[in-house]
């Protein structure tokens, strides 16, 4: 009683969060993807990684490395 856990709830939950999201824009698979860009802190520039979000609109952009 009271033990078990929702382990098929938490899943669903994940599988949400992981789902595929499409972008309306050029229709292509919006991917997360992560990058180091380097960050200026305090006159120092230290590498701060990130999650970006990357489909075909800014695909090319990011490839370049410009900032998005
Ligand atoms: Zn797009």
């Amino acid at each position: 009683m009271g033990k078990v856990k929702s382990f098929s709830a938490k899943v669903a939950h994940d599988l949400s969060d992981e789902g595929k999201l499409m972008c309306p824009v050029c229709n292509t698979e919006i991917k997360r993807v992560k990058i180091v860009k380097n960050i200026k802190t305090d006159g120092t520039w230290r590498p701060q990684k990130q999650f970006v979000k990357v489909c075909k609109c800014n695909e090319a952009d990011l490839m370049a490395g410009k900032n998005i």
